[in-house]
Formats: C-alpha cells, sequence, structure tokens
C-alpha cells in the first residue's frame, strides 16, 4: 500500500527511486525501430525544457527520494548545452548515468569523469558494417565501435544495447558474447518493442527463450552462469565463466519486470510518462512555467500507474498495435 507522504511510492507499493530524461528529440542517427521512415513532428522549440528547467524538475524529483538519473534522448549528446546539463545535474546527489548511440562520445570523456558519470550504454546492433547501415539509416559503425572500445579502455562502465531482430541480426547473438571474452563490456540484448510508427509486428522479435536457446547450442553449460540480478534490473543477467564480460536479456515484450519497476519518464517537451507503454502524458512544464508546485503532478501520475506495462497483462493485449499507435514513437520518449 502506498507509503503516506511519500509521493514517489504508487499504489502497488513500487518505489520510483530512477528518473530518465529524455533531453531532446532529435537524433543524429535514424534506427528503423526508433525512429519511423518519416521522421517524426518535432515540439516547437519553446516546448522543450532549457536546461534550467531539467534542473529544476530533477532537483524536485531528488528532493523527494530519486537517487539515479539518466539522461537520454534521441540522441542526448547532440544537445547543444548538454554540458551545461551535465554540469548542473552533477550538482544533485544523484547517480548520473547516460544512454547514447557512441557516435561522438569520444568527445565528452574528459568532462563525463569530470561530472562523476561513469555508467555509458551505448547502441549498437550489428557487428557488419552493411547491417549497421541499413538499420541506423548512416554510416557511423567505425566510429561506434571505436568508442565503444574507448570507453572501456578509460574506464567506464559500459553496456552495450543491442535489438535483436529476426532474420536480421540473430545470427550475431555468439559474436557479440564473444566480445565480452577479454573486455569487462555487458552486452543487453534487448526484445524489439512495439512504439508508434515502427512497424513492430511480434514474429520479428526474438525472445528470452531464442536467445538462450542459441546460448546453449554453442556453449558448454559448465560455462554458462546465471548471475543474480540486482533489485529493480530490467535485464536478466549471464556470463561465460571464463569472459570478462558478461550479457543479459530484456524481455520487457515475453517476460515483463513491471513487479520491480522503479522508472520515471521525463520527456524532453516536458511530460510526465509513468510507464514506456502509457498512452497518456501529464504536462509538468507548462506548471512549472507558471509558477505552480510540480509536486502534486508527479503523485498524480504515480497513482495512475498501472501494474503491468500500462494495463497490457496479457501478450494478446501487448500485440494490439491500435494500442501503441496512441503512444510516441520512441524517439520521442526517450528509451
Ligand atoms: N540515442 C541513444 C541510443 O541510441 O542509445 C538514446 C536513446 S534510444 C531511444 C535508447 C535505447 O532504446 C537504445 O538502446 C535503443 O536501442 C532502444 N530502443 C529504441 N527503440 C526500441 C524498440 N522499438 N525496441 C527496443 N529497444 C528500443
Ligand atoms: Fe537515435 Fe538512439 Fe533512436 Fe537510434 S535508437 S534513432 S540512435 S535515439
Amino acid at each position: 500500500m502506498k507509503e503516506v507522504g511519500n509521493i514517489l511510492t504508487d499504489s502497488f507499493g513500487r518505489e520510483h527511486n530512477y528518473l530518465r530524461i529524455s533531453l531532446t528529440e532529435r537524433c543524429n542517427l535514424r534506427c528503423t525501430y526508433c525512429m519511423p521512415a518519416n521522421g517524426i513532428q518535432l515540439s516547437p522549440k519553446e516546448h522543450i525544457m532549457t536546461y534550467e528547467e531539467i534542473y529544476t524538475i530533477a532537483k524536485e524529483f531528488v528532493t523527494h527520494g530519486v537517487t539515479k538519473i539518466r539522461l537520454t534522448g534521441g540522441e542526448p549528446l547532440i544537445r547543444k548545452d548538454v554540458l551545461l546539463i551535465l554540469e548542473k545535474l552533477a550538482q544533485l546527489p544523484v547517480e548520473l548515468a547516460i544512454t547514447t548511440n557512441g557516435v561522438i562520445v569520444d568527445k565528452f570523456i574528459k568532462q563525463f569523469k569530470e561530472y562523476g558519470i561513469q555508467k555509458i550504454n551505448v547502441s549498437l546492433d550489428s557487428l557488419n558494417i552493411d547491417k549497421n547501415k541499413g538499420i541506423t539509416r548512416r554510416d557511423y559503425f567505425a566510429k561506434v565501435y571505436h568508442n565503444i572500445q574507448l570507453l572501456v579502455k578509460e574506464g567506464f562502465e559500459v553496456k552495450v544495447n543491442c535489438v535483436l531482430m529476426k532474420g536480421f541480426n540473430d545470427n550475431e547473438i555468439i559474436d557479440f558474447i564473444e566480445l565480452t571474452k577479454h573486455q569487462p563490456l555487458q552486452i543487453r540484448f534487448i526484445e524489439f518493442m512495439p512504439f508508434d510508427g515502427n512497424e513492430w509486428n511480434m514474429e520479428k522479435l526474438v525472445s528470452l527463450e531464442e536467445i538462450l536457446q542459441e546460448v546453449y547450442s554453442h556453449y558448454d553449460t559448465n560455462h554458462f552462469i546465471r548471475l543474480h540480478d540486482l533489485p529493480n534490473d530490467t535485464a536478466k543477467n549471464y556470463k561465460i565463466k571464463e569472459y570478462q564480460g558478461s550479457f543479459a536479456v530484456i524481455s520487457s515484450v515475453t517476460n515483463p519486470f513491471c513487479d520491480s519497476c522503479n522508472r520515471i519518464r521525463l520527456t524532453a517537451n516536458g511530460q510526465l510518462k509513468n510507464c514506456l507503454f502509457s498512452t497518456s502524458e501529464s504536462d509538468i512544464l507548462t506548471p512549472l512555467r507558471n509558477g505552480e508546485a510540480i509536486a502534486p503532478i508527479i503523485e498524480k501520475v504515480l497513482l495512475s500507474k498501472k501494474k503491468v506495462r500500462n494495463g497490457m497483462n496479457t501478450i494478446e493485449k501487448f500485440k494490439n498495435l491500435k494500442i501503441h499507435s496512441k503512444n510516441r514513437s520512441m524517439i520521442a520518449i526517450g528509451g
């Protein structure tokens, strides 16, 4: 039950101490599963949160118990004032992390160290140059691959996010795991999720079960270890015994992890979302600009959070694309 006085606890007793902030709806890549082929209608510039507004909202969340903030997008690092945002947020008593496509991440190493950013997730869906070009609709594979190695060398905790799709990159599962042999990397295989305009269907998805089958067929069971998952972890974690790194599966479709969800999302245009799949949003930016208190809005958003995936508690409900078309595209939510 809800604890009196804690606005970040929802009606199911889940405490939300993890805020994900999208800094921009723009991106220097065009990943097919994230950005619709025809692009998206960008919010007018004046509707995008300024760095001061991001800081003010983040501070309010921290006052109420948020201990971790992840910056995402779009591509967070292409925002012109990203360094100002990092500098401001680094003043808060939180763990600051970032999710990036890695294209220009090498330019920020010094500042990440200065602002105590240790955890960096980089997206890379294929180890093949042409396939990468196909999925991102841009040609940056070499840069991203190099930057991943650089981040590891510089001592960051690097996770590589890989969205698996049948017939496209599902034959690269072992190649990705092999990257963990000599490097302390974590590869995270993500089940392809439905969002507005991304032409999702269940047949394209590579499930947790299918991923594990591939792993079992390649590695000796004595060498394959299931690791303990951390509380609130969205991923199921594994490791090949003698390898330096590890791998994980984020199975939001076939095995949702809503029971331990501690996340709340703030979009670049100042809308709160209580679930990645929620079809409704609450404007927090306009009230902030009007000088109104935002804590009651945060509380209301969390009280309306459903138990499982915005009410889609069965795979049948989840497969209904009409529901997802009422949501935004991933690029505009902030993954
Ligand atoms: N631009 C940054 C990046 O690519 O890492 C941050 C934003 S991106 C939206 C965050 C994460 O969401 C990426 O790891 C991306 O692979 C993932 N993502 C985007 N669309 C997805 C989908 N339809 N299903 C699963 N994961 C998705
Ligand atoms: Fe851009 Fe990241 Fe979306 Fe790819 S996944 S289009 S890099 S925001």
